[in-house]
């Protein structure tokens, strides 16, 4: 997911313009920032790419989702769906906002498996948050369907994910809500940031508010500004946005290197009959930031991810056994290991969560993931690709 690799002139250019009138707020100053409004171009160029009605920048991909999340009114004691297999700012946008994360297994999209999403689902469920890990997604279509059923809040977490599509609809933008990243290890980055995209007026009046201390955006005197309900400050500043404007023009360029580089190691991985590749659903496009794969068993995933790294084959990752992504290794949130008191509807909802999830386990046991990166040259592909196939070759 390598926006960094391709900081250039572009970006300088784009943070010179900032520079250049010192203007480094998204509000105010008008009459010093020559016209420059670089979070709120970057909000409609985002929009406009993902055929969304509203785009909202903010700090980070976790302010998105608790943006995300309080704009669609979600607080405290209402319970979020999310999978077990994500980055560790899912529940953190939860716990943020009051809410209490429950998880739920995942399948072999590696996502949300939308038949555990049903069986988790209470009387104080408000959303299903599906995470499109590592370039691809779930089956939004049938967790729609469920949402639409039970009345409950769709809401994608799309940051390792942008520029896919499913349905012929862009990732982020087939839910009620979607969230992105852009960190300085996503698809691509403004160093730090985030983005909430929704076709919602009232999320997207709410979200404006919300990031800005709940200020209500009239008239042209800040300090005059009165505040409808509580917000916080999830700001993004104009010297981030300034790097994603030129970042998001890349975007089709970084993903078709990808997808040409992800075909490439594909189709030399398919001749080893033991490997099968994750499940992509129906009408669904990657955005090829990864390659994931599953091998037989555990015990030959361990050996097959040792054998690539000792082959050279590098950024290849065995998730079962990560700190940030799975939640075999989250022991601060399962024994609730937090600086201060949590509510009580969180000590108590965050019990349920205190159990194992075998489904989880044999799709995560067997699983490897390897990192796509826009820099390689063809030749490294193919000698990569070869690689990989002779490393996996030497354990099974
Ligand atoms: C990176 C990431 C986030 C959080 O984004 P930050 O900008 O690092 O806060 C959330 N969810 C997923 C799946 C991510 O990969």
């Amino acid at each position: 997911m390598p926006g960094f690799e391709l900081f250039g002139i572009e970006e300088k250019k784009e943070v010179q313009d900032v520079l250049d009138n010192g203007v480094l707020m998204r509000y105010g100053f008008d009459g010093m920032r020559n016209g420059h409004y670089k979070a709120l171009q970057l909000e409609r160029d985002l929009a406009s790419k993902m055929g969304a009605k509203h785009a909202q920048v903010v700090s980070s991909g976790t302010a998105a989702l608790s943006v995300a999340l309080a704009s669609a009114g979600v607080g405290a004691g209402d319970e979020v769906i999310m999978p077990t297999f994500t980055f560790v700012a899912s529940f953190e946008s939860i716990l943020a906002i009051g809410a209490v994360p429950v998880l739920c297994d995942i399948d072999a999209t590696l996502t949300l498996d939308p038949k555990a999403a049903e069986a988790a689902i209470t009387p104080k469920t408000k959303v299903i948050m599906p995470v499109h890990m590592c370039g691809s997604m779930a089956d939004l279509k049938a967790l729609k369907n469920i949402c639409d059923t039970h009345n409950l809040i769709l809401l994608e977490d799309a940051c390792q994910a942008i520029g896919g599509s499913f349905d012929g609809i862009s990732l982020g933008n087939y839910g009620h809500l979607g969230c992105f990243s852009f960190d300085y290890v996503k698809t691509i980055t403004c160093g730090e940031g985030g983005a909430v995209i929704t076709n919602s007026d009232t999320y997207a009046a709410n979200a404006d508010k919300y990031q800005d201390h709940g200020h209500d955006h009239v008239g042209t005197d800040r300090g005059a500004e009165s505040h409808p309900f509580l917000g916080y400050n999830y700001r993004l500043s104009e010297m981030n946005a300034a790097v994603g404007i030129a970042q998001l023009k890349k975007m089709d360029t970084i993903i078709s290197i990808q997808q040409k580089y992800y075909n490439r190691i594909r189709t030399e991985l398919s001749n080893i009959n033991d490997i099968s590749f994750r499940v992509v659903p129906e009408t669904g496009i990657e955005n090829y930031s990864f390659i994931s794969f599953f091998l037989p068993t555990e015990d030959l995933a361990r050996k097959a991810h040792k054998a690539l790294g000792t082959h050279g084959v590098d950024a290849c990752f065995y998730w079962f056994d990560n700190n940030w992504h799975y939640y075999k290794k989250w022991e601060h949130l399962m024994n609730q290991h937090s600086l201060g008191k949590l509510s009580n509807e969180i000590q108590k909802g965050l019990q349920a969560n205190q159990r194992s999830f075998p489904a989880s386990d044999s799709w995560m046991g067997r699983t490897i993931s390897c990192l796509i990166k826009v820099g390689w040259t063809e030749d490294e592909v193919n000698e990569r690709a070869e690689k990989m196939a002779t490393a996996i070759r030497s354990v099974i």
